[in-house]
């Protein structure tokens, strides 16, 4: 994609209706939204998104670098963290640089989250995601804020690189979801949370229900049914399902009805569930 912004060109934009979507939150995806229609649409995370991650990345490698030179000239061990006394004007200047970088990102977020977080209320009737956490927490673990330096991460092992992807690009999913309940309220449109347990979106086929088990590793869904798609997108769709059907659903849905009639491709049975 590009130049300008693709998404607020999108047919999503077209007038409001009855129409349902259920989305997927991911790491590769922002968001990948399926539709009552059968269609798809991906909303990955912006480019600047991208581009202050590697800023980031090319800053703490100069900072420990630096750090490493003022360690061996204290005579102190390599693994020691350095005091912020011993920080010199070049390190203080980095660490200043970093938590601009945090800060910018942390506004632009706001900004694009309540963009599109806005746009899907204004253009459908009925959305659902899975709950939060559950999934996240089978992920690569967070990277440790460090207390003394706010904006930078303590190493844990393995997990501080993926951390770090993770921790800037999917920050904040409590402030999606926060904005996103907060604009349906706004809207009138109606916003619910799938109980992952039940539900299990990525295990699940959203063609027949059956539960596919797979690795986090596994992007591609197979089932013995036939159907062969991605990761995320059967996840979404399977979530959509459980919106449809009602039948996975825990109800977290801000305790008031569905205002709005239920889409008419939906099955009878479905529809019934709406109707209650
Ligand atoms: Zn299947």
């Amino acid at each position: 994609m590009t130049g300008g912004d693709p998404w607020m060109t999108h047919e999503m934009a077209r007038e409001r209706g009855s129409a349902a979507v259920a989305f997927d939150r991911g790491l590769s995806q922002l968001l990948t939204i399926a539709k009552t229609d059968g269609s798809l649409e991906e909303v990955d995370n912006p480019r600047w998104l991208k581009h202050r991650l590697e800023s980031i990345k090319t800053l703490q490698r100069t900072i420990s670098a630096e750090e490493t030179t003022l360690k061996a000239r204290f005579g102190m061990a390599p693994e020691a963290p350095l005091p912020r006394e011993r920080h010199n004007a070049g390190l203080k200047r980095r660490h200043g640089q970093l938590r601009a970088i945090h800060s910018k990102i942390a506004w632009q977020r706001h900004d694009f989250y309540h963009k599109r977080t806005a746009l899907l209320v204004s253009t459908f009737a009925f959305l659902g995601t899975e709950e939060l956490d559950v999934k996240n927490m089978r992920r690569a673990p967070k990277a440790k804020p460090d207390p003394d330096r706010p904006g930078e991460f303590l190493p844990n092992g393995a997990a501080a690189k993926a951390g770090l992807d993770r921790g800037i690009l999917d920050a904040a999913p409590s402030m999606l979801i926060g904005m996103l309940k907060y604009e349906a309220e706004e809207a009138g449109a109606w916003f619910a949370m799938a109980n992952t347990r039940r539900v299990k979106p990525t295990q699940r086929c959203h063609r027949r229900g059956a539960l596919v088990k797979k690795e986090l590793s596994e992007r591609t869904h197979r089932c013995s049914c036939g159907c062969v798609c991605d990761r995320d997108e059967n996840a979404a769709r399977t979530l959509l399902r459980g919106l449809l059907e009602g039948e996975f659903w825990s109800g977290t849905d801000q305790g008031r009805p569905p205002t709005a009639a239920p889409p008419e491709t939906l099955p009878i049975a479905a529809a019934a569930v709406w109707a209650e």
